[in-house]
């Protein structure tokens, strides 16, 4: 079987490719670190600082008349919570306080600093159930879980001279965020929630987290997006140990919600800038993976480890933390093929699996 084929196979399954007429349109809005501006009625953006590659996450405030509602948080650094009391006295929250926090899913940028202010403020966090079970496993104390992905890392070919380094590397949950308070409140996804004034539906996507909460007013004018569509950046689709071990299916089969909604509606994300054309926007997620996925089949002509295709589909070497994201994401894609039945893995006697073409 070639590649076009299993593209083929692949795109008629888990998608409609549709031609889309216009191309994606940013919102035209300047945005500054801890500097929050209105980007529709009621809702301010804020972006918070990130100590990564990726230096920022934006998160929101719904006006509530006489507080806010907050979507998301940042990561819990002393630099967000220098830009969160910036924030908190800025003219635009016209000295209103917190009302309550709502989480979108259980990554550091987004649930990091909300133990810290619901403390600070006396006020309520909401998260799915499927997003607060993995925080609790995250944050266990009497767990490494980082630790706990050597073997997995072991059977997908990680050199043994690596593995140290890539432990010492990968971030430790519980220095990044901050003691969720004992009652989280849980969020039911099969009914409208109220928040700033409007009805939204929650939509619910996996693959990037287990239960992650993207939210669409009931005009479809709005969509609170998390990290589940993303501009020009796709959203890490990664297998962890104790996880969704088809992620990317997963994704997929979550991603016609968005394509479903109007051009129109102002997609909210997370990172980068707020856009107009979600559903262009979703068709080049899809078009990404599906090039990916081609490479990978290419690549498997004969057998090889997640790890030795880690070239093939980022294109340049992989190191410390960045390279245990990148096993994750290999191996969310050779797993998602394998489930198609256009590769198969079997385990060697060095503990290595190695994926072949069908
Ligand atoms: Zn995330």
């Amino acid at each position: 079987m070639d590649a076009i084929t299993g593209s083929r196979i692949i795109a008629d399954r888990y998608w409609r490719r549709e031609v889309r007429t216009g191309p994606v349109r940013f919102a035209d809005v300047i945005i500054s670190p801890a500097l929050p501006i209105s980007v529709a009625e009621g809702v301010l953006l804020v972006r918070l600082p990130l100590p990564f590659a990726l230096d920022h996450i934006n998160v929101y405030l719904l006006d509530e008349g006489d507080g806010w509602t907050l979507v998301d948080c940042g990561l819990d650094t002393p630099e967000a919570r220098e830009a969160w009391d910036r924030v908190l006295t800025h003219p635009l929250l016209q000295g209103r306080p917190l009302h309550r926090i709502v989480v979108t899913h259980h990554h550091p940028d987004h649930v990091g600093l909300a133990g810290w202010l619901s403390a600070r403020f006396g006020i309520p966090v909401a998260m799915t159930a499927g997003e607060f079970a993995v925080a609790g496993r995250y944050a266990d104390p009497a767990r490494d879980v980082v630790a706990e992905r050597c073997p997995f890392w072991h059977e997908h070919g990680l050199p043994a001279t690596l593995a140290p380094e890539l432990l010492e590397r990968m971030p430790r949950y519980s220095r990044q965020v901050h003691a969720l308070p004992a009652r989280v409140d849980g969020v039911d996804t099969s009914a409208p929630i109220t928040l700033g004034g409007r009805h939204w539906r929650p939509v619910v996507g996996r693959g990037h987290s287990p239960e992650h909460l993207s939210l669409v007013d009931d005009e479809g004018k709005l969509v609170l997006g998390g990290d589940q569509v993303l501009p020009k950046i796709t959203p890490n689709i990664a297998v962890w140990p104790g996880g969704d071990s088809n992620p990317l299916r997963s994704y997929f089969e979550t991603l016609p919600a968005f394509a479903e909604l109007s051009d129109d509606a102002l997609l909210l994300p997370s990172h980068r800038q707020p856009l107009r054309g979600i559903a262009t926007r979703v068709d080049e997620i899809r078009a990404h993976h599906e090039d990916r996925l081609n490479a990978v089949i290419q690549a498997c002509g004969t057998p090889v480890t997640c790890y030795e295709l880690l070239p093939v589909l980022f294109g340049r070497p992989m190191r410390h933390a960045e390279l245990g994201f990148a096993l994750g994401e290999g191996v969310a894609h050779l797993n998602f093929l394998e489930g198609e039945g256009l590769v198969v893995s079997s385990l060697g006697e060095d503990g290595r699996r190695r994926f072949v073409r069908m």
